[in-house]
């Protein structure tokens, strides 16, 4: 069987597949150009992919012989499952392994924001620290008795209110589902309405998964109910806000400050207008991004497409949508 790689994984995980299949690995521009990958594509059975490639009912048409697509990524907002479910190719995901870490950046973020450490960083590195600061200069807030607000309260939804919580901080959340009064209970958690989650939130964290309900859900509309001394947080995916609107509730003080690990469009730089401004925090979709997670997520991504391929049901099956 052949496998296209539309980028190079950990060698461990190269040498399990190799010693089943014939392995093509793209080593050139990220993400794979669509021409190359449309021509690629066309003889394999398998495929890995990253949440930046969009893998279409185009793709799926010219790949003929495919049969299992397993993405390096808990979000598959960038695959059409319905395509796929449609050709009978299994999709597979990475969940779980890596909530830890996402919850763990989530509360990097909230920490960083509400307490100027980054800011902080950036007035001694550009020379402006020229007077000790005195008792009411440079202030942040506490953690402690504030709101934390959670947009998707599914597997890093709850380890975030879980670490929130050691913090001190209040839970409120809305989503799609409502949890259990005994998880409720466990989380210490309350359910709101979404209008209620952002008027009544001192912090919001996004953790709803990217779909055509949840697109620019977050825009200027939702941004004026927030309080003024709020701050928006988001791990999710950037298109779930509307980043026009973002930039000018940040620059004329609709919301005190956000803090954001994705965006409309990655990579992003100097050119967009949110890294112009002071009240932001930004870090390059680094959610999952350490060694022991990036490492479980292979051995996963790698699992899902061997037991995809071998007819058996993968760890973690998309269900098509
Ligand atoms: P999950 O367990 O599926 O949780 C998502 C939650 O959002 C679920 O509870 C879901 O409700 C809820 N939801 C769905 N649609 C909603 C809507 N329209 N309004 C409100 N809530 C809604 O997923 P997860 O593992 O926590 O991951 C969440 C997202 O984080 C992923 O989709 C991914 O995009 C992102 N992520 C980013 C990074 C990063 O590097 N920054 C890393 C990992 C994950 P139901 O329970 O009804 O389904």
């Amino acid at each position: 069987m052949k496998i296209l790689l539309t980028r190079p994984l950990h060698d461990f995980a190269l040498m399990e597949l190799r010693k089943r299949y014939d392995v093509e690995v793209h080593k050139g521009k990220v993400p794979m150009p669509k021409r190359l990958l449309l021509s690629r594509i066309a003889d394999k059975d398998g495929l890995i992919c990253y949440p930046y490639d969009r893998i279409d009912a185009e793709i799926m048409a010219a790949a003929k012989k495919l049969r299992a697509i397993s993405t390096f990524s808990v979000g598959y907002d960038h695959i059409d499952t319905r395509a796929a479910a449609g050709r009978g190719i299994v999709v597979s995901y990475t969940p779980e392994v890596l909530t830890g870490a996402t919850a763990d950046l989530t509360m990097t973020l909230i920490l960083d924001i509400l307490r100027r450490a980054s800011e902080g960083d950036r007035l001694i590195r550009s020379g402006r620290w020229k007077t000790i600061l005195g008792p009411y200069e440079f202030l942040g807030s506490d953690l402690s008795g504030k709101t934390l607000g959670i947009l998707g309260m599914g597997r890093i939804g709850t380890a975030v209110a879980s670490r929130a919580r050691a913090f001190g901080m209040k839970i409120s959340y809305h989503s799609r589902s409502r949890l259990p009064a005994s998880r409720e209970k466990i989380l210490g958690a309350r359910y709101v309405t979404l209008d209620r989650l952002f008027r009544e939130s001192d912090v919001i964290s996004i953790h709803a998964p990217h779909t055509p309900e949840t697109n620019e859900m977050v825009d200027m509309k939702i941004l004026r109910k927030m309080k003024r001394s709020a701050y928006l947080v988001n791990t999710a995916r950037g298109k779930i806000i509307n980043e026009r609107d973002l930039v000018v509730a940040l620059r004329t003080g609709v919301i005190a400050g956000a803090a954001l690990d994705v965006f409309q469009m990655e990579p992003t730089g100097p050119a967009n207008p949110l890294t112009r401004l002071t009240n932001i925090l930004i870090t390059p979709h680094i959610g999952s991004a350490t060694s022991e997670t990036r490492r479980a997520m292979a051995e996963m991504a790698v699992r899902n497409l061997v037991l995809s391929l071998s007819g058996k049901k993968p760890v973690y099956q998309v269900r098509a949508g």
